[in-house]
């Protein structure tokens, strides 16, 4: 089991090092700011949706190296997804963090973070940057003009 936590360290530490899609995304659909207080993550994430699908994501923020490797590895992952397989993957990759239940195939590198639900404390910061997805998308009902 230990090599396989130093290469989960290792993911997490090159994504903390090298964010993907460590940017201002122009322009974009929806967005939304996230924090987590308790450790004192930041993130804003970007998205621009057509239609059914997140044709591209992007994000900006400070924070630990947890809350900034989940959040890269998020845009990775959802890039070209459709909001149904979004939804399924949000439930998918909460469960893995907060419960001691197997870990489903289907979640490909996701599944590296799944190491913080053994730290209760980091949890929040593993989903921090998907809450704020979630409240991006969620705005989209809203009237352009109320948002920033
Ligand atoms: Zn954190």
């Amino acid at each position: 089991m230990n090599d396989l936590r130093d290469l989960y360290q290792e993911v997490i530490l090159d994504h903390n090092k090298r964010p993907r899609n460590f940017r201002v995304l122009d322009p974009h659909t929806h967005e939304a700011d996230g924090h987590n207080p308790l450790c004192g993550d930041r993130v804003t994430v970007y998205l621009e949706v057509e239609g059914d699908v997140i044709e591209d994501l992007a994000f900006q923020g400070s924070g630990c190296a947890i809350s900034t490797a989940s959040a890269s590895l998020m845009t990775e992952i959802l890039k070209g997804k459709s909001l149904s397989e979004v939804e399924g993957l949000f439930d998918a990759f909460h469960d893995v963090v907060t419960s001691q239940g197997e870990i489903p195939p289907g979640l490909g590198k996701l599944a590296i973070l799944a190491g913080v639900r053994d730290y209760p404390s980091r949890v929040k910061c593993a989903t921090l940057a998907w809450h704020t997805l979630r409240a991006a998308l969620e705005h989209r009902a809203e009237p352009v003009a109320t948002e920033q």
